[in-house]
């Protein structure tokens, strides 16, 4: 069985006084289905201390373990920090700093070298979508952002169409299950049976608490990577808690 996954984005938000919402979410942490926060890196290690049952990750690393990088934070300050997970290869990171699939992947193992699990991003634009091309696009970035070595306890894998985030637009429930169908063969292709079914398949993009329930119904969708609703205890607690 895969333990269902409520993981919030913060992104480029949050300032000390956030930490009280961290607070008022772990009430629902430590239930059935697991709860990650990826504040910004300035607030892991406040966050780790906030969180109660709350797991919380970063939303990058660099590929190296250490050393000339000005700005960079490895995988390894991550852990130390006291992260356990670090989200990797999101569309905005892949479009505003040029993320290949190739860094994507290098990133992944170096999160894995750590001990920290990656939340890996896929997902594809509008004009995509619009030209059919969506199911090839999600089979390439998976084949290429993964590592050999993938484990249901070092992998997540997040569907998110770049055309639903922050948008308030969702696909529809047979679109999400399409991908996260197609994504679940494939995985289960490459890394045999048994770790291509733990593997957890997180849907994220314009999850609110009013669409999250029908949401988590489609099959092989095991939570959601929630970015605005995972700012204010008030959005994403209901979305934890329609994980049942
Ligand atoms: P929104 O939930 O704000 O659409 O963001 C989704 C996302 O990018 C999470 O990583």
């Amino acid at each position: 069985m895969r333990r269902k996954l409520a993981a919030g984005n913060w992104k480029m938000n949050g300032l000390a006084a956030a930490l009280d919402e961290l607070e008022a979410m772990s009430g629902a942490a430590g239930g059935a289905a697991e709860v990650l926060i990826c504040p910004p890196a300035t607030l892991v290690s406040q966050a780790v201390a906030a969180a109660g049952d709350i797991a919380i990750g970063g939303q990058d690393c660099h590929a190296k373990a250490s050393g000339a990088h000005t700005g960079d934070i490895s995988a390894e300050m991550l852990k130390d920090a006291g992260a356990s997970y670090v989200i990797l290869g999101h569309s905005e990171r892949r479009t505003d700093h040029g993320e290949t699939d190739e860094d994507v992947r290098n990133k992944t193992r170096a999160a894995w070298d750590a001990g920290l699990s990656a939340v890996v991003c896929v997902g594809e634009s509008l004009a995509e979508r619009e030209a059919s091309n969506t199911l090839d696009i999600i089979a390439g970035q998976l084949a290429g952002s993964i590592p050999d070595g993938a484990t249901g306890h070092n992998l997540v894998v997040a569907y998110e169409p770049i055309w639903a985030i922050g948008t308030g637009k969702v696909p529809t429930t047979d679109q999400i299950g399409e991908v996260h169908d197609f994504m679940r063969a494939k995985l289960e292709r490459r890394f045999g049976e048994g770790v291509g079914r733990s593997v957890r398949l997180l849907y994220g993009g314009s999850v609110k608490p009013g669409n999250a329930g029908e949401i988590f119904a489609v099959s092989n969708v095991d939570g959601a990577l929630v970015g605005g609703a995972s700012l204010k205890a008030d959005d994403f607690v209901p979305i934890i808690e329609a994980l049942g």
